[in-house]
């Protein structure tokens, strides 16, 4: 028998693939990953058809198409006031987590500490192990998930490499506050620790609050990755297409690893896409879209027995059961499934420590009736 060592002992299937299998086996209806269950604008397939049609179907260079890398030169200097140059500083990846992998590939030697701030997205502390790397979780704590910043100081030594922050939030849907920022400038400030700032869900946030991306901080830019996404954005997930924008010494190491990863991206995608994002309207639509099913999902689950926390950024609402059982989250969430056939994600699945979070995400990027079916069988808990 041939035996090898796995790279990662303490990892399974991830929690998303896990859950849509076991949603999809019980005919459930599926809350838990992150994805639309209606179309994206058919203006968008009409223009992929188009550049297909029209022979972009062979390698774009390895960056990305120049056309939507200036794009998003344009569009960071317009929303963020951030000069990224698009021949250097800018990467068109396949999707948020290729671009969170690529980025700590790049720079993640065995022994170096990154400090994570938990709940966290399941990606990253896998990732910084397969590099020998060191998670050093900060653990937030519900119903507001904020940041004491003294203790977060605490985690830094001489070793710290690395501080990854996402912003709107997944799984929680808070939001980092101005000064949360101006405390990472300050601890930050003559050391060499790098930023990875997920901001996917940049154009998904609330109430009329700003995004505070990393980018408009000079002090935190000259150290940063900033990972985006086009599937958030667009509502095509299935297309696995973002971008990583970098000072040039980090995208240079960047490159190295995305060249012998994924090489380059899907052509017709970024050909549609750069058209598409002409009309800079998108952007702004966005949250406006989803506070609407923020509102309706949020008023009908307040007629059940879950307690609602805050959803500030973010296409997840979370809640907290305690009027409805003591038993763990896993064994809730697959009881929902099977009893109840809807879907949701078990908060414990983003914590390094094995602790009940005693909370499920649900995702609302769906059709008005999906939720409405939702709630009425969650209803009867
Ligand atoms: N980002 C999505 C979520 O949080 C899942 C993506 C994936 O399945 N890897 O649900």
């Amino acid at each position: 028998m041939i035996s090898t060592p796995s790279k990662l002992p303490g990892t399974g299937t991830n929690i998303f693939s896990a859950m849509s299998l076991l949603a999809e086996q019980h005919q459930a209806i599926n809350l838990s990953q992150g994805f639309p269950d209606y179309d994206c604008d058919p203006k968008l397939t009409e223009l992929v058809n188009e550049a297909m049609k029209g022979g972009f179907n062979q390698y774009a260079p390895m960056a990305g198409l120049l056309s939507l890398r200036e794009l998003i030169a344009n569009k960071v200097q317009h929303l963020y006031q951030a000069s990224y140059n698009p021949e250097t500083e800018i990467t068109v990846t396949a999707g948020g987590t290729q671009a969170i992998f690529t980025a700590l590939a790049s720079c993640i030697n065995p022994g170096d500490e990154v400090i994570i701030f938990e709940p966290a997205y399941d990606c990253y502390a896998p990732t910084i192990k397969m590099f020998g790397g060191l998670v050093k979780p900060y653990v937030m704590h519900a119903p507001n998930y904020t940041i004491d910043w003294d203790m977060v100081k605490k985690l830094f030594s001489a070793n710290t490499k690395m501080i990854i922050l996402n912003s709107p939030h997944n799984p929680t849907g808070c939001v980092l506050a101005e000064k949360d920022l101006q405390e990472l400038i300050k601890l930050t400030k003559n050391t060499d620790v790098l930023i990875l700032s997920d901001e996917v869900y940049e154009h998904v946030i609330y109430d009329g609050q700003p995004h505070l991306s990393v980018s408009s901080y000079p002090e935190l830019k000259e150290r940063a990755f900033v990972v985006a996404s086009f599937g958030k954005l667009l509502h095509t997930t299935g297309w696995k297409t973002g971008y990583c924008i970098a000072p040039s010494f980090l995208m240079k190491e960047f490159r190295k690893i995305h060249q012998y990863n994924v090489f380059s991206v899907n052509t017709p995608m970024q050909v549609a896409i750069a058209k598409y994002l002409e009309d800079t309207s998108v952007y702004t639509a966005l949250s406006l879209f989803f506070q609407e099913k923020r509102d309706s999902f949020r008023n009908m689950l307040a007629q059940t027995k879950f307690e609602l926390l805050p959803c500030k950024g973010s296409y997840f609402q979370c809640v907290t059961y305690k009027k409805i059982s003591q038993e763990s989250d896993v064994a809730l969430v697959t009881r929902l499934i099977k009893e109840f056939g809807v879907a949701a994600i078990p908060l414990s699945a983003f914590y390094s420590r094995n602790t009940d979070s005693y909370v499920l995400r649900f995702c609302f990027a769906k059709k008005q009736e999906t939720l409405e079916k939702a709630v009425e069988r969650l209803m009867k808990l």
